[in-house]
């Protein structure tokens, strides 16, 4: 600010001139001297105006040029060497005062004027001007940069003070007060405030507030949204992140869209982002209200760079705030922990205080002492943990009907007590099976609710806790722990406690009463054991005696006491060994059969047939001596095992012996016998390696002397072995057979022999063999039998040969076939048969069963049954071979028969010279079977003697060579 100087008179004359100098002297700051050197430049004549003017610096006095035209000239006066320029009309002179400090003299001369006259008339004034702007000039430079200096030195101790706030103990509302004063100390800053924004939450805050008009200040403790201040010149400084500067209609200009204005008008606002790394994060607001002040550039640009100080302190005391917080609630929650921690230590002890005891309960329970020291020493022990001065046990009776006191103290008392069960607070707990604990007021309570009826030993308790004892889940008694004392009382600890303790007790109990028992059980068992040992031997005994009775009922026959087939082998396998050992030692083997058993065994009944087996070992026996032994092998089959023979003679000896031996007749039932045997005999060298062996070739020598016509002996050979095997060939053969019809029947015509007429045909199996051609029965039908092949055979011939004859024959021709004994064993015979019958289309009066006596001796009654459904059916029976069995006769009245079969052997009888045996035989069969009404068919008739005298006879049909040999039908029907 420029002070304002009298311009001194023109100094023209001396006394004006001295007044001029006078002045000049006084004159102390640039433009003082300036002006005075002006005008007395303007006081000369032919001098216009006078300027003295300063480049490069702006101030006020010298002044700067005005019009580029006195720039240009002044400029080229002070490059001039001689620091003279004149314009082009001449008109202007520029003289360079001061060169270093670039001052310049401009002149504006009249026409008639001369710089050169006007200069000289100034001269001797001018160098002292000159002298003097010179002093004036360095004077105020020195002003300058000392009040520059002293600027900065303000801002600097600002900055250093707001910086020192960031770590001082003042409190946020403080330092930001402190923040004000210094500001204030700065520029006018009445009416300041300062705003702190979050852009990562976009909220803002007023951190400090300070108006002289607004009465609706902000809240400095909270939170806004950016958005809900839009458009307000916070916002935009925020938003824009630029100051805002100047009058409300200047700040209009300077924000991107509508501008509202809050809080009371103000003549002239500033605000500037605070700004971090280009992130704004607040802004400072000053403004001021009618006081006519404004704010300039150097005040916008202080407040920023205050601003940033501003920031980093607020940033500062912000974290460091935070820190102090954290590290106060740190220390809160160490202080918490270190509490817990106190409490935890206090607890632990107290735990391993407890477990302690409970351990030590734990060992009593264990322990090796009697149960009244066992109670004591828990006692003891619950009394260290807890007030346990009152203290019993009480268990349950056998019988549940009495409690028993084991341990009761009381009052430093002790009771020994059983009473019977009643309604106390102990059977309360053993009703409920829980523990329980309460005061006098509770127990009361219990008794007013009926659950149980007060009774004390000496005055009542204060309080009372019985927890129950449990073995399996099932309550055996109760401990209990009560006090008299009034400042005791039992809560969930002492309850825990106790149970533990109670569960020990109960432990304890149940261990000593389990051991009692086990000890008991052993005693039981050992007894048990001894007992069962003696009835074991006992049994042991008794087992060898029936193994022994067992080992000979196995290796015995029952029915005659002889040694059966398995003892026969062990007996033949050990001596068959031996012989391996001495090889020139034999033995053999009588292996025996009974010569048509069967028939006695049937005609007789069973128990004739026991008493004749019985009878015929008895015999055996009887030609046998040791080391020989007699067994029997099955119902009528025998053996002798001669253990040592010299030669097979000896053994074929001793069979002649037995053969003659059991030929003694025997009387049986009233009937007189004659049995017989067949002897199959083998004898054992070192070839024969197993019992199996031998008895099979025994067996195979018995075959042959049966097939030799009994009652006699055979030797076993090889080729009897071998033919054997052909036996065996031939059954597969027959099988082959009859898989491919090699069977046909042939027909053998049966002639009326009055008349000479055929009225039928026996059917007599053929074998028509691919290699042997065609085979008769008797080379096929035994084997065929015995392998039980006959009856499918038979079938096939059966339906063939009705087949046959209803489809060729005459219709009044009957036909017979042979039904082999088999099939009459089986009861639905008659049904086949007539199923058969009505297969092929034969009438069943035209067919006729041949049956043998052998036939009927299996069972008669059934075979009767069998032959009588037939009858009724029309189907006809005839007996075969008749003659030749036991008791012929005796079928024929019991029988339901259509004809006989007079056997061959009687016809052949018939031609021989003289009335034979056989004729009257033949003739006694004729009148008994007509006399039964049964038809005769006389077989074999070979000769013309034998049909005179069986017509003569009155024999009514025959077959025979004579008549006709068996041939196919086509042979008879052509
Ligand atoms: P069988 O029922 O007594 O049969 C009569 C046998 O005497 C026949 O022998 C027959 O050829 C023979 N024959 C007939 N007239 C004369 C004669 O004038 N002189 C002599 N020497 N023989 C005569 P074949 O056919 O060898 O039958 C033998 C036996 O075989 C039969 O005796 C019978 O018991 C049985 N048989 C025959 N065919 C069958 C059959 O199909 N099934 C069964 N199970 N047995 C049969
Ligand atoms: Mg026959
Ligand atoms: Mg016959």
């Amino acid at each position: 600010m420029s002070r304002t100087l009298p311009i001194p008179a023109r100094p023209t004359r001396e006394p004006e001139n001295a007044a001029w100098l006078g002045c000049l002297i006084e004159a102390a700051t640039p433009g003082e001297v300036g002006t005075l050197i002006e005008n007395l430049f303007q006081s000369q004549p032919g001098c216009l105006q006078a300027r003295v003017l300063r480049l490069d610096v702006q101030s006020e006095h010298p002044e700067a040029p005005t019009s580029a035209e006195e720039l240009l000239l002044a400029q080229e006066a002070t490059r001039a060497v001689d620091g003279v320029k004149v314009s082009v009309d001449g008109r202007q002179y520029a003289l360079s005062l001061l060169n270093e400090e670039r001052v310049v003299l401009l002149l504006m001369l009249s026409a008639e004027g001369s710089a050169k006259t006007v200069l000289a008339n100034a001269g001797p004034y001018l160098q002292l001007g000159v002298r003097q702007l010179h002093h004036a000039i360095k004077l105020a430079d020195l002003y300058d940069s000392h009040s520059q200096l002293e600027h900065s030195e303000n801002l600097q101790r600002a900055l250093f003070a707001i910086s020192d706030l960031a770590g001082s103990n003042l409190d946020m509302p403080e330092m930001l007060r402190e923040i004000h004063r210094i500001v204030s100390g700065l520029m006018y800053a009445e009416n300041f405030f300062i705003v702190r924004y979050h852009p990562e939450r976009e909220t803002l805050r007023f951190l400090y507030y300070a108006d002289i008009n607004d009465q609706d200040q902000p809240d400095t403790n909270r939170d806004i949204r950016l958005e809900d201040r839009q458009h307000t010149l916070t916002w935009y400084l925020l938003a824009q992140g630029k100051p805002l500067m100047g009058s409300n209609e200047q700040l209009l200009e300077q924000v991107d869209g509508p501008l509202i204005l809050s809080g009371p008008d103000s003549d002239d606002w500033l605000g500037v982002p605070m700004l971090h790394n280009g992130q704004v994060l607040g802004a400072l607001v000053v403004q001021s209200y009618g006081s006519g002040i404004v704010y300039s550039r150097d005040d916008l640009a202080l407040l920023e760079f205050v601003g940033s100080h501003i920031l980093t302190a607020l940033a500062r005391k912000e974290s460091k705030d935070e820190l102090e917080l954290r590290v106060r609630q740190r220390t809160e929650e160490l202080d918490r922990v270190n509490r817990g921690l106190r409490q935890e230590v206090r607890e632990r002890h107290r735990a391993e205080r407890l477990q302690e005891a409970l351990f030590q309960i734990a060992q009593l329970a264990t322990a090796d002492i009697d149960e009244n020291t066992f109670y004591e020493r828990v006692h003891t022990v619950v009394g260290r943990l807890l007030d346990a001065k009152n203290f019993f046990i009480a268990l349950l009776s056998d019988d549940r009907t009495k409690l028993e006191f084991p341990y009761y103290m009381d009052a430093g008392v002790h009771h020994t007590l059983t009473r019977p069960i009643g309604r106390g607070l102990s059977e309360y707990v053993l009703r409920r099976g829980q523990p329980w604990s309460g005061s006098r007021e509770d127990i009361m309570e219990l008794a007013r609710k009926g659950e149980m009826v007060p009774h004390h030993i000496g005055e009542p308790s204060v309080c009372w806790l019985g927890v129950p004892l449990k073995v399996d889940e099932a309550v055996i008694g109760l401990v209990v722990v009560q006090s008299y004392d009034k400042n005791t009382s039992y809560g969930a600890p002492e309850q825990e406690l106790l149970s533990f303790v109670a569960l020990q007790i109960a432990n304890s109990i149940y261990r000593r009463r389990s051991a009692a028992a086990l000890h008991m059980a052993n005693l039981r068992l050992e007894h048990r054991v001894e007992e069962r040992t003696r009835e074991l031997r006992a049994e042991i005994v008794r087992r060898e005696q029936m193994q022994q009775q067992l080992h000979h009922q196995v290796m015995h026959d029952p029915l005659t006491g002889l040694p059966n087939r398995g003892y026969l082998r062990e007996r033949l396998d050990r001596v068959l060994q031996r012989i391996q050992g001495e090889p020139n030692r034999r033995c053999a083997l009588l292996y025996m059969d009974i010569d048509r058993f069967k028939v006695i065994n049937d005609s007789l009944g069973h128990l004739a047939g026991d008493e004749f087996l019985k009878a015929i070992a008895m015999r055996l026996l009887t030609h046998v001596r040791e080391p020989d032994m007699v067994a029997r092998l099955s119902g009528d089959e025998f053996a002798i095992l001669l253990e040592d023979i010299e030669m097979i003679a000896t053994a074929t000896a001793i069979a002649d012996r037995v053969l003659q031996a059991v030929a003694v007749p025997l009387r049986i039932s009233g009937k007189e016998l004659e049995p017989s045997v067949s002897v199959g005999i083998a004898c054992g060298d070192a070839s024969y390696l197993d019992a199996d062996e031998l008895i099979r070739d025994a067996d195979m020598a018995l075959y042959q002397a049966k097939q030799l016509g009994r009652k006699r002996f055979a030797v076993f050979d090889e080729a009897l072995a071998k033919d054997m095997v052909d036996v065996l060939a031939m059954e597969s053969e027959l099988r082959k057979a009859l898989r491919q019809n090699e069977f046909e029947p042939h027909f053998q015509p049966i002639y009326r022999l009055a008349d000479n007429k055929v009225v039928g045909y026996e059917a007599l199996i053929r074998w028509n063999h691919p290699q042997r051609g065609l085979l008769k029965p008797h080379d096929f039908v035994k084997i065929a039998e015995d392998s039980g092949l006959i009856e499918a055979i038979d079938w096939r011939l059966f339906e063939l040969s009705c087949r046959l004859l209803a489809q060729q024959a005459p219709s009044d021709l009957f036909i017979t076939f042979n039904v082999s004994a088999l099939h009459l064993r089986h009861t639905d015979f008659d049904t086949r048969v007539l199923k058969m019958l009505e297969r092929t289309g034969l009438s069943p009066s035209r067919l006729i069963t041949e049956v043998t006596e052998g036939a009927l001796l299996d069972n008669p009654e059934s075979v009767r049954t069998v032959l009588d459904r037939l009858r009724i059916a029309g189907v006809g029976a005839a007996l075969d071979d008749f003659g030749t069995g036991y008791s012929s006769l005796s079928y024929l009245h019991s029988l339901p028969l259509r004809m006989l079969k007079i056997d061959r052997a009687f016809v052949l009888e018939l031609d021989k010279d003289g009335r034979s045996n056989s004729t009257t035989v033949v003739a006694a069969i004729l009148a008994l079977a007509h006399a039964l009404n049964i038809q005769v068919i006389a077989e074999g008739i070979e000769t013309q003697a034998q049909l005179d005298t069986l017509l003569s006879m009155g024999c009514e049909m025959g077959q025979g060579y004579l008549l006709g040999r068996p041939a196919p039908l086509a042979h008879w029907t052509e």
